[in-house]
């Protein structure tokens, strides 16, 4: 089979690669059907995060199971599937507390960009869905597998409450996802900062309220503008940098809440300013798998269409494409057919 390879800044090839196979017996085999870019792949696309060999990519997937190691139990061949970017067991004391990501027999789930994944510990990381989905649910269902669980554990990292005052730092996919989840647990006004017409149109759909196109200080400052001086109540950072840390931790109110979920680069802060701030801070890898059921539960019921944020689909050997294309911001996101 042929699937992606990063082997250095911008030089995404499709290649050929030896099939997956079941190694462990917790292992399953799953048949790709849809599969995706994500934001984060830019990181080491783009050069930081270099690794010295080629790297299969891709984190995001679903599709049908295949063939199951001899130690799977719930997880059966034939069956719809969704699983987070980290394999987790789902019985011990980290993920009891529902932090799947912090598992203690966590393990990268990686080459997803391809027609067959190998999926460790499959009892505990994968969640089928009632029966084989009609293909038009597909892209929503893929969400599940990372931006839209990511967006909605940034909500709640950030303690969105109804009624309550939000901002979005981030236009990607993930703040996007993060607007629909604060929209979804109430929050009365979304303010999604982007400068990025097609991103704050959808921003709208999935519920913003205002748009802010400023950024870093000046950002910080129009918020304060539109809040009476006060901030608000909960900020959404789904960036990673150090403008956007500063940007979500300044625009919040004394006592409010940070969620972030982009994954840092380079980002540090300052003890004192932290200290006076009066705000709580909480994020890291979101952990997807808590919320798949759900989540599932919501795009079956065709409640939530988190695959909008796709607005570019191809098939699989055209992936060095899908991701020039987002890494120029031609897209939000690429959607992969094998
Ligand atoms: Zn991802
Ligand atoms: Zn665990």
């Amino acid at each position: 089979m042929r699937g992606a390879f990063l082997y250095g800044p911008r030089d995404l090839r499709f290649e050929e690669r030896a099939a997956p196979t079941i190694i462990a017996p917790t292992d399953a085999i799953v048949r790709i059907s849809v599969t995706c870019v994500c934001g984060s792949d830019l990181w080491p696309y783009r050069g930081l995060q270099a690794s010295p060999e080629p790297t299969p990519m891709g984190h995001e997937y679903c599709g049908i199971v295949e063939e199951i190691g001899s130690g799977v139990r719930t997880v059966r061949a034939g069956q719809f599937v969704i699983g987070s970017f980290f394999a987790s067991d789902n019985t011990c004391p980290h993920c009891h507390a529902g932090y799947h990501t912090s598992c203690q027999h966590r393990e990268f789930v990686g080459g997803a960009q391809a027609p067959l994944l190998r999926v460790p510990l499959a009892d505990g990381t994968l969640v089928a869905t009632p029966e084989v989905p009609a293909g038009e649910l597909n892209p929503s269902l893929l969400a599940l597998s990372d931006v839209m669980g990511t967006g909605w554990f940034a909500a709640e990292a950030a303690n969105v409450k109804p009624g309550a005052t939000v901002a979005v730092v981030g236009d990607g996919a993930v703040g996007l996802l993060g607007v629909l989840s604060a929209k979804l647990k109430g929050a009365e006004r979304i303010i999604a900062m982007s400068h990025h017409e097609a991103r704050q149109r959808l921003a709208r759909e999935f519920g913003a309220t205002d748009i802010v196109t400023e950024r870093a200080d000046e950002g910080v400052a129009r918020i304060k503008d539109m809040t009476n001086g006060i901030g608000v109540d909960s900020v959404l950072e789904c960036v990673g940098t150090q403008e956007s840390m500063m940007q979500a931790i300044r625009s919040t109110r004394p006592g409010g809440s940070v969620g972030y979920v982009g994954v840092p680069h380079g980002v540090e802060l300052n003890g004192e300013e932290l200290f006076f701030s009066h705000v709580h801070l909480h994020g890291g890898p979101a952990p997807v798998r808590r919320y798949l059921p759900k989540l599932i539960e919501q795009v079956w019921d065709r409640k939530i269409n988190p695959g909008k944020v796709f607005d570019l689909t191809l098939p699989l050997e055209k992936v060095a494409e899908g991701y020039r294309a987002m890494d120029e911001r031609r897209a939000i996101k690429t959607l992969l057919r094998p």
